[in-house]
């Protein structure tokens, strides 16, 4: 057994010691199905931590605020100089605390107070930070959103695609400074260069949040941003399975704006740790294996859609193209709702996430859809009949949530797929 990264270090706490092996149990007997997880790898978290925790470093490399950082210069230079490779970037930024630091640092960069972008709706795939009521960027810019076209049953012709007619309609009557393209549930990949065409007609700037399928960027799984948008914006430990934190690429003439918006903009000091954990993610994902692993999560969807929708499911958009799968539950049985089937699964072992489907008839507490994703049980090393085993359990334990005997049958078969397919396998907690 190879040790725990981590774990020699705060044997001296046993409260935190125990909840943090409890938390380690939990992800390794349960399935991890929520689209925006994933398992990082072991040299990942042992960067995370690491030493360079302890140190202050406020500016940018060969600009600091404060001495000792030579070592820590080569870090975040490392993590630039690999990440803009990755991507095939002009600049890049690694200091952001999370994707939603990242998107309001573009907007501070880009935008003066007020000014309007054009973003996706909440409600039909869009993040927070895309101008939600709930969210500071509502307050400081001013937002109008696309959507998404009809439902439509036809394989052949699917509907809740984005609408690039109302994308292009809205633009026109609201000439936006920014539009922002990329979301956080919608299934399908996502073209950057309507959204080019549609900023150009217009004169606005474009931003493609890639938060969720960096990953599949990065593995040549999903099309690459970078040469049509002025800036992209991303999460590391989505499907790029790296620490928790957000990035930036942007074009060369906006570096400055953008480095000074993040730092001292928005943020104070840099979390180097969690930058050379960034740095190690980068490495990983320019390995040869990488394309393969993000290839294989695809496949994973894929399967896991078409054996859903042999259960009953109707998936939303009819199908998946990225790593993603949102279930329209309301075919399944008309009385189940989102909060209802998160909850029976849970007690089934099997972790998701409610999620609200384009023209949900129930509020965004409840919902009628539940959005799963492939990218934590891929790197578990699960492939297609995994997915659709996991398929007929998710049916049988919402099916038979009446019945706690076979819920709790499901929570056993879920405990032996685990077992057989454990992230961690060789590490102790
Ligand atoms: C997850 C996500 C974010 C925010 O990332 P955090 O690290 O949670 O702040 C931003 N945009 C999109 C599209 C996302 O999916």
């Amino acid at each position: 057994m190879s040790p725990s990264p981590f774990d020699s270090w705060i044997t001296n706490d046993s409260e935190v010691s125990s909840l943090l092996a409890q938390e380690w149990d939990r992800q390794t007997t349960t399935l991890q199905l929520i689209a925006s997880e994933n398992f990082a790898s072991p040299a990942v978290m042992a960067a995370t931590g690491s030493v360079l925790t302890n140190k202050y470093s406020e500016g940018y490399p060969g600009r600091r605020y404060y001495g000792g950082n030579q070592i820590v210069d080569e870090v975040e230079d490392l993590a630039r100089r690999r990440l803009t490779a990755l991507f095939g970037a002009d600049h890049a930024n690694v200091q952001p605390h999370s994707g939603a630091n990242a998107n309001v640092a573009v907007y501070q960069a880009l935008l003066d107070p007020g000014d309007t972008i054009l973003a996706m709706r909440l409600d039909q795939g869009g993040h927070l930070t895309h101008g939600s009521p709930a969210s500071m960027t509502s307050k400081a810019w001013h937002f109008v959103s696309y959507g998404v076209t009809p439902r439509n049953d036809d394989p052949e012709n699917p509907g809740e695609l984005i609408d690039f007619d109302n994308v292009r309609e809205l633009a026109h009557a609201h000439r936006p400074k920014l539009i922002v393209a990329g979301a956080t549930a919608y299934a399908r990949r996502i073209n950057p260069e309507p959204f080019r065409e549609i900023a150009n007609e217009v004169g606005a700037l474009l931003m493609f949040d890639s938060a969720h399928v960096a990953g599949l960027i990065a593995g040549g799984s999903h099309p690459n941003p970078v040469p049509f948008a002025d800036v992209v914006t991303f999460t590391t430990h989505k499907t790029l399975r790296g620490p928790r934190g957000g990035a930036i690429l942007c074009r060369e003439e906006f570096a400055k704006k953008v480095d000074s918006a993040v730092f001292p903009g928005m943020q104070g000091g840099p979390l180097e740790n969690a930058i050379a954990a960034k740095a190690v993610a980068f490495h990983e994902a320019s390995q040869s294996s990488f394309p393969v692993y993000t290839d294989q999560i695809v496949k994973n969807s894929v399967a896991f859609a078409s054996a859903l929708t042999k259960e009953g499911f109707r998936m939303v958009s009819g199908g998946t193209e990225n790593h993603m799968v949102l279930v329209d539950l309301r075919e399944f049985d008309a009385d189940l709702t989102g909060k209802e089937a998160q909850e029976v699964l849970d007690r089934a072992g099997i972790t998701t996430n409610r999620n609200t489907i384009p023209d949900d008839p129930r509020s965004p507490f409840v919902t009628s859809g539940l959005r799963l994703g492939s990218a934590a049980q891929t790197t578990a090393g699960m492939k297609e009949p995994e997915f659709e085993a996991i398929a007929a359990l998710i049916a049988h334990a919402l099916r038979s949530r009446a019945n706690e005997d076979a819920v709790a049958s499901v929570r056993e078969d879920v405990g032996v797929l685990c077992h057989d397919f454990n992230p961690y396998a060789g590490f102790t907690k």
